[in-house]
């Protein structure tokens, strides 16, 4: 492998949206700032994002930014959802994991370090220790609930974990800094199955164990959000990068025309924009469960439900495949409601809606990038969390920032038209206090001199003094 005095980093996310977003956007700054970058992402996802983009003009524009790809393991036609989360883990280990490790070893220009998704710590770690070559882990979750992870194990082995009796409301006592926080629900999906064997709860927890091994930890995250918990995370590893919300730190530095406007899995639709121009100041609650989570024809009637009972506007993203099992559903009926009250696109411009003035609230599934980009928009939350980190994040929400109300583990029209109406209206001049105050302190961090500004540009430096 030849060497180079420029950085080379390349980076391997988890082949998922919430997951890739938020490291091609900070692909894109390191290499804005010199380096070149390699992005490694799963044939599937690489194929679905060159559908919608324009490479040339993108390598016109960052010629030292190469895609690479490797296989998934699963077949085409198989869906990349949270339904076949369990095969895909597993072909990831047995077919993507020595895949990376061919395009490592058989790479013309060594890496000066690899950035990997802290749950793709398998596929990266080894080979990059054989190869001598530095592993910086980016854990896309919030620091609370990779501190969270952090515990599995000791929840297992004093029986917190799987949930005794199905309790579900006992306090968590054993993770420092959150023992008035937590409950059994509170914990990551994860931690909801039979038995303490589960290969999904054991996949966590190996991941966060290997990735110690990391030289360094990157989160999006700010420090004044989270600024206990990544003090306590600082005794294990002793660099960490909080460097969120990365899609503000971005903006705050590449200008729009240089930039790719963050490549994504789904094309998405502008038409909302015009609507939402139509609508009234703070009138509209913006509902969106990610790329992942799956919905019920029987929970998307009730929120349905909820929101036209609720009597406000809402913009409602329903990908194509959110809603799965069989239909209970009168499209018609959907449809001449929805006409008069709200406005339903397949994949939304999110960043920009909730930036939009006509934009009041936010129903959400608590993906950590919704979370941030809503605590970065000053939009208080309505939280309805399913799979993986989300439980943790939505608790935070509610009971530790104040921005916003957790109805997890319930799905009714009535709960859903109440705090509809209680972010909108009633409750809204309290939740706005703490809203306000880190939409402001996310704003802070990331223009110069800021907590996330100055962490990037160590950032920078470090990868630097890696080169020979
Ligand atoms: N997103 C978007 N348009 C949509 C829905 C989501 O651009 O209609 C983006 C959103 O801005 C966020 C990401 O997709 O950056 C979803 O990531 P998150 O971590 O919130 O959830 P996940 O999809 O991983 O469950």
């Amino acid at each position: 492998m030849e060497q180079t005095n420029v950085p080379q980093v390349m980076f391997l996310p988890f082949p998922a949206q919430g997951h890739i977003k938020p490291m091609m956007k900070l692909a894109e700054l390191l290499n804005q700032a010199g380096s070149h970058v390699t992005f490694v992402n799963t044939d599937h996802n690489h194929d679905r994002l060159m559908s919608h983009t324009n490479l040339t003009s993108f390598h016109d524009r960052s010629p030292n930014f190469l895609f690479r790809s490797i296989p998934d393991g699963l077949r085409p036609d198989k869906a990349r959802s949270v339904s076949n989360i369990r095969e895909l883990l597993d072909t990831l280990q047995t077919v993507a994991r020595p895949a990376f490790r061919q395009l490592l070893i058989s790479t013309s220009v060594r890496p000066t370090c690899i950035i990997a998704d802290g749950i793709m710590s398998f596929a990266a770690i080894d080979v990059a220790e054989e190869l001598g070559i530095p592993v910086i882990t980016f854990r896309t979750y919030s620091a609370s609930c990779t501190w969270t992870n952090f515990h599995l194990s000791k929840l297992i082995e004093i029986g917190e974990v799987p949930f005794p009796d199905g309790n579900l409301d006992k306090s968590i006592t054993c993770i420092p800094g959150y023992e008035n926080v937590l409950r059994s629900r509170d914990l990551p999906s994860i931690c909801r199955v039979e038995k303490a064997e589960d290969p999904l709860l054991n996949f966590y927890i190996r991941e966060t164990s290997t990735m110690t091994r990391a030289s360094a930890l990157i989160l999006n995250t700010f420090h004044e959000l989270e600024a206990p918990v990544i003090s306590i995370l600082n005794s294990i590893f002793t660099k960490i990068y909080t460097i969120g919300p990365l899609h503000a730190l971005y903006k705050s530095r590449i200008s729009q025309s240089d930039s790719s406007n963050c490549i994504g899995l789904w094309k998405e639709d502008k038409s909302c924009m015009t609507w939402l121009d139509s609508q009234p100041l703070r009138s509209v609650i913006y509902v969106s469960f990610g790329s992942l989570v799956n919905l019920t024809h029987l929970q998307a009637l009730e929120f349905w439900y909820g929101l036209v009972n609720s009597g406000k506007q809402f913009l409602w993203v329903v990908r194509t495949d959110l809603i799965v099992g069989e239909s209970g559903i009168d499209p018609m009926e959907l449809e001449m409601v929805t006409k008069e009250r709200g406005f339903i696109v397949s994949w939304a411009p999110q960043e920009e809606v909730l930036a939009h003035p006509a934009v009041g609230g936010f129903l959400t599934h608590s993906g950590w990038n919704s979370t941030l980009e809503s605590i970065n928009a000053g939009v208080p939350m309505i939280c309805w969390p399913q799979i993986a980190d989300q439980q943790v994040n939505s608790r935070c929400v509610s009971e530790v920032w104040k921005t916003g109300f957790d109805m997890k583990d319930t799905c009714d029209r009535s709960t859903v038209e109440k705090l509809v109406r209680d972010l909108i209206d009633s409750k809204r001049e309290d939740i706005m206090k703490s809203t306000d105050k880190f939409a402001r302190l996310a704003d802070n961090s990331v223009k110069q001199g800021g907590s996330s500004y100055s962490n990037l540009e160590k950032l920078f430096e470090d990868i630097r003094s890696m080169s020979p």
